[in-house]
């Protein structure tokens, strides 16, 4: 490819909404541009590097015998209801209606779908287990859509689901699985864990996440120091022996707002009777050390960033107690099945999204547990659990780190097929229901959390498997010399003989602009071609991982960078 060729659409300054340093890159070195929140383009950078992710995910299921098919992202919803989820899936579920006033929803996942396929295509136990796979768009209407594609509402996921005829073929399939996610997350070169998840079996193996490490992960995770024992921090509280729980350092108290300031702060607001200002107080010991204010509103399911606003701004006066530990406001929304709070004070925006993160599993139905949500919304000091604990699995102590959630399995077991009344005949021609896996993996997300482990102050650095390409050829001054140009062409044209993905940089810019760019957009290998060294029949080579320069003969680059 020929940079002039080419949309590259570099940016120099660092765009003021891009909060994490994987949306900021992913920005400024073209990948992706915002139509709307939470939806993008991705230029051709970004999408190359999306397609290699696309392509190892897709070998790695394709090894363990998942076959892959395509089902529509907008879906009918009378299957839905079949299943209990029209009514029970939260405001994330984005509902249509086509020309003749039917409902349909774009698909936020696809269980639904596939039992349908499998009860209509599979009848006998002969045809089992059977395992399908997509690469596909999703759509869920974020309430918080931000960092770029890292929380999207359309995005890419593999999703993929398995069929048994008993739980110990689901439970071979999902280890199968799992084997594969973590060949994927290696062959992709990140540091990664896979965590246990399922909050509701203690010890069991029913769900597990793969968290890619990284500070700006909105989940906390716990691993022993001693073991494999991993889990996402709610599981580690859920196994922990309650004697060896700290105490929390901190009490809460759910007020509802008859303060004076609290007053004015809803008349402000205009809050009609139904709605209520409420605010919680954090005490530590005797001292109250923060605040917050946040209003219930019923059945409103927008976060709308003029009323986060507005709140923040009525909120402020009543934030600070003391001068310390203020977390900001909390705009309470009390859907038909689900409250969820959103801090709106963005510094406590990473951690405290945690608790809203994940809603639809119920745990954080009416009766919202306030205790939790304010512990994640804080430091790790009113954590229960915390760096150093003992590790629930009885071998080391607990460390504690932020993950990005970018691949979740789970043994589903008969929770559709009995709903959806998938099954098939035995053996001995009784009817049998069938048992359920399913594998998600958040493909574009995994862009965005391979940025955030693999940067530094110049740009992206791409391991092997995710570069955009492999060589780039920086010719200096190839307008001006002939004999430059000549060999700049004559190392293209061995690159591309050779099967390496090359970008020719042969723009007529300056040689500081060309670094600069090549090394933000992050591709593995540069070779400089430049008067002087060619005097040598030598061009310089530099590693974008180590900065590392070195002479080679113009004949030995091709072997060089393979
Ligand atoms: P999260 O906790 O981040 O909201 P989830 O648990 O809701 O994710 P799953 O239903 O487990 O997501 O979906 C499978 C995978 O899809 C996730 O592990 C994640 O990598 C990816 N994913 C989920 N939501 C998004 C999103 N809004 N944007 C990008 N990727 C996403
Ligand atoms: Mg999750
Ligand atoms: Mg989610
Ligand atoms: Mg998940």
């Amino acid at each position: 490819m020929r940079s002039s060729q080419y949309l590259l659409s570099t940016l120099k300054e660092t765009p003021s909404d891009a909060e994490i340093v994987s949306h900021q890159l992913m920005l400024r070195a073209g990948m992706i541009r915002k139509v709307a929140a939470g939806l993008y383009t991705w230029t051709p950078t970004g999408l190359r590097v999306m397609r290699k992710v696309e392509q190892v995910v897709r070998e790695e299921m394709e090894a363990t015998g998942a076959l892959e098919i395509l089902m529509p992202m907008v879906q009918p919803a009378d299957l839905w209801q079949e299943s209990g989820r029209w009514d029970a899936y939260g405001p994330e579920l984005l509902r249509i209606k086509d020309r003749n006033q039917r409902d349909f929803l774009l698909g936020p996942t696809h269980e639904e779908v596939i039992s349908e396929l499998v009860r209509k295509e599979i009848s006998s136990y002969k045809q089992l287990p059977l395992s399908l796979f997509q690469i596909q768009t999703k759509f869920r209407d974020e309430i918080r859509p931000r960092f770029g594609v890292m929380r999207a509402r359309e995005f890419l996921m593999k999703d993929a689901y398995s069929f048994h005829l008993d739980e110990q073929s689901l439970q071979q399939t999902y280890d199968t699985m799992h084997q594969a996610y973590c060949r994927i997350f290696e062959r992709l070169g990140l540091d990664y864990r896979p965590v246990i998840a399922d909050t509701g079996s203690i010890g069991g193996s029913h769900s597990h996440e793969f968290h890619v490490l990284a500070q700006s992960g909105e989940d906390a995770i716990a691993f022993s120091d001693s073991s494999d024992y991993a889990a996402n921090v709610e599981m580690a509280e859920a196994l922990a022996p309650t004697e060896q729980r700290p105490q929390a350092s901190a009490e809460m108290q759910v007020v509802d707002i008859k303060l004076k300031a609290g007053q004015q702060a809803a008349d402000k607001l205009a809050i009609s009777s139904s709605q209520t200002l409420r605010t919680v107080l954090v005490r530590a010991s005797d001292e109250v050390t923060s605040e917050f204010v946040y209003l219930v509103v019923r059945g409103d399911h927008e976060l709308n960033d003029v009323k986060a606003a507005k709140l923040a701004e009525v909120a402020t006066p009543l934030e600070i107690v003391t001068d310390q530990d203020v977390i900001g406001c909390v705009d309470l929304f009390q859907g038909p099945w689900l409250d969820y709070p959103i801090i709106a004070d963005h510094s406590a925006a990473v951690l405290a999204d945690f608790a809203c993160g994940d809603n639809n599993n119920g745990k954080w139905r009416t009766g919202v547990n306030w205790e939790r949500d304010l512990r994640f919304s804080r430091s790790a000091d009113i954590r229960n659990v915390v760096d150093g604990d003992p590790s629930p699995c009885g071998k080391g102590n607990l460390r504690i780190a932020r993950g990005i959630e970018v691949g979740h399995i789970f043994q589903l077991g008969t929770k559709y097929s009995d709903a959806m009344k998938v099954g098939v005949l035995t053996e001995s021609g009784k009817h049998q229901t069938l048992t359920m896996g399913c594998y998600g993996i958040g493909v574009s997300r995994i862009v965005a959390a391979a940025i955030e482990q693999n940067h530094d102050e110049r740009g992206i650095v791409w391991p092997a498997a995710l570069a955009p390409f492999d060589v780039v050829l920086i010719p200096m001054n190839m307008h001006k010399s002939e004999r430059v140009k000549e060999v700049a062409e004559a190392l293209y044209q061995a690159c591309l003989d050779a099967g390496l993905s090359v970008l020719f940089d042969d723009r007529k810019e300056r040689p500081g602009v060309m670094f600069a760019d090549m090394e933000l957009v992050g591709i593995p290998h540069q070779v400089v071609i430049g008067e002087r060294n060619l005097d040598q029949q030598e061009v310089e080579y530099q590693s974008r991982k180590t900065g590392e320069k070195e002479k080679v003969a113009v004949d030995q680059v091709i072997a060089y960078v393979q």
